[in-house]
């Protein structure tokens, strides 16, 4: 039996939700909803320092407030550290992982956009604080986008041999993502096109640990006037929580999906509705033009 479909959000709790998160929630929400599938909701708090207190739960406050109600209990990744533990040791016991104790100015001043595999064959002189790289083969990863379409990426000079695991031991973002994927089953994976740079090495993560790649869809990122993408480092605005219905029917024409006009007027309710019986993802643009 194949799994169900089951798609997710995973925002990370560095602030309140804007509109560029709440498409990639809409766009994940209407497209496993429209094949009955499961909806879930996952904290990307792995990052103590850059969190902002009460974050998480003004994030789930205002999903609730546009009426996208998730499936099962919300995943904290902060709770996950023994399962990626249990990852790293796999790795390890692979010999796909090394230690490196380059520092950012010491990468820079080598030239390398990415990390081209300096300590592959150990770290000189030993220090006392290292992260964990892990090898990346020179060879292309290629998928089949569900919004983007086909996707050829080189691994080594997309991503170079990538840190799994931090100098101050926090686990890195591609893993805990590839573990929690994988334990929520997620079968079709709905996000920005800003990780779409980040999707070749899940999918080496993935392969790496044998698990089956889920399929993914890159929805274009919303900008700002200046063409900047919306985010907490540009200053993006908390969507407001005054009129969900309005918000949302503006996000589906953003994802191509043609609402009608008096949908405004409608329920939240009887807009995602809408939303999910008319949901069609071969609509939703590669690019926003606002
Ligand atoms: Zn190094």
């Amino acid at each position: 039996m194949t799994s169900p479909a089951t798609g997710r959000f995973a925002p990370s709790p560095t602030g309140p939700l804007h509109y560029g998160s709440l498409l990639s929630a809409v766009a994940s929400y209407l497209n496993i909803r429209s094949k009955n599938g499961a909806w879930l909701v996952r904290i990307e708090d792995l990052d103590p320092p850059r969190e902002v207190a009460g974050a998480s739960t003004e994030i789930l406050h205002t999903l609730e407030k546009y009426g996208l109600y998730w499936d099962k209990e919300v995943v904290y990744q902060s709770r996950r550290g023994e399962r990626y533990n249990e990852a790293l040791a796999q790795l390890t016991k692979d010999n796909l992982l090394y230690r490196c104790s380059c520092s950012r100015k010491e990468i820079a001043r080598r030239g390398e956009k990415f990390y081209q595999g300096h300590c592959r064959k150990g770290s000189k002189p030993e220090r006392k604080r290292f992260s964990l790289r892990i090898k990346t083969p020179d060879r292309a990863v290629t998928w089949m986008d569900m919004i983007q379409g086909q996707q050829i990426f080189n691994l080594f000079d997309s991503n170079g041999d990538f840190i799994v695991r931090r100098s101050d031991r926090l686990y890195a973002y591609h893993l805990a993502v590839v573990i929690d994927d994988a334990a929520q089953q997620a079968t079709e994976i709905i996000r920005g096109s800003d990780l779409l740079i980040s999707t070749p090495a899940q999918r080496y993560l993935q392969e790496a640990l044998g698990i089956q790649s889920p399929q993914y869809g890159h929805i274009p990122i919303a900008t700002n006037a200046k063409g900047e993408k919306l985010s907490k480092q540009t200053g993006a605005k908390a969507v407001s929580l005054r009129d969900p219905a309005r918000t949302l029917v503006m996000a589906l024409r953003d994802l191509g999906q043609d609402p009608p006009d008096d949908l405004e007027a409608s329920s939240i309710d009887d807009v995602l509705e809408w939303g999910i019986r008319n949901w069609v993802l071969s609509r939703v643009p590669g690019e926003l033009t606002l």
